[in-house]
């Protein structure tokens, strides 16, 4: 059982393009309540719940509180955007390396549509920095978005660091709202943005 049915999304996401595998380290951006995270555990195999697989580890961030979960580390309280919550973040992932950096993050909607379009525009941009720090080569990145007039900014600094760069929409995604994914695969680092 997921702890939040936004996991249907992730679930769709990664039955369709396999960002997570067994042994893979994965950072949850915006991790409460924990079902994105749930669902990590599960397919990067970090309880080694198969042993002839693998380990991998994943590491949840909120601002929030988020319950404990067998096979994560979480670091509650904490802000994605912050240069500390990076630090930490390094010291926790072997070799201080991330294969997929998954953002579910929206601030608390102010209910102006603009506004909270740029705000998390502005807050997703910070996963180019930290992707640029903890992401290896080849690695991928998985992020929401609320689709308006800066959407088309945060494509192209994704695409100026990842060779392949699309917009999904899950079916677990209501037609209705404006939410989008960018699905950046292929990190290569060290390119200027
Ligand atoms: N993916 C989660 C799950 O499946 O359980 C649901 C995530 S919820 C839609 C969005 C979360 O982003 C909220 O819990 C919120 O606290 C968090 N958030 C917003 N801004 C953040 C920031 N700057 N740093 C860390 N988390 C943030």
């Amino acid at each position: 059982n997921y702890r939040c049915r936004s996991a249907f999304k992730l679930l769709e996401i990664d039955d369709k393009y396999t960002l997570l595998k067994p042994g893979f380290n994965a950072i949850d951006c915006g991790a409460a309540p924990g079902a994105w995270s749930q669902l990590a555990v599960h397919r990067v195999n970090s309880t080694a719940a198969n042993g002839e697989f693998p380990r991998g580890i994943v590491v949840g961030i909120d601002l929030l509180h988020i319950a404990p979960l067998d096979g994560a580390h979480f670091l509650s309280n904490h802000d994605i955007t912050d240069s500390v919550t990076h630090a930490k973040l390094l010291e926790l992932l072997p070799g201080a390396q991330a294969h997929v950096i998954m953002s579910d993050m929206a601030p608390n909607a102010s209910g102006f549509k603009e506004m909270d379009h740029e705000k998390l525009i502005t807050m997703s941009l910070s996963l180019i920095d930290l992707a640029e720090k903890v992401l290896q080569t080849g690695g991928s990145l998985i992020c929401k978005y609320w689709d308006g007039a800066l959407a088309h900014q945060l494509q192209q600094k994704l695409s100026a660091v990842f060779r392949d760069v699309r917009t999904v929409k899950p079916k677990a995604s209501r037609k209705e709202s404006s939410e989008l994914f960018f699905l950046a695969r292929s990190y290569r680092k060290n390119k200027i943005v």
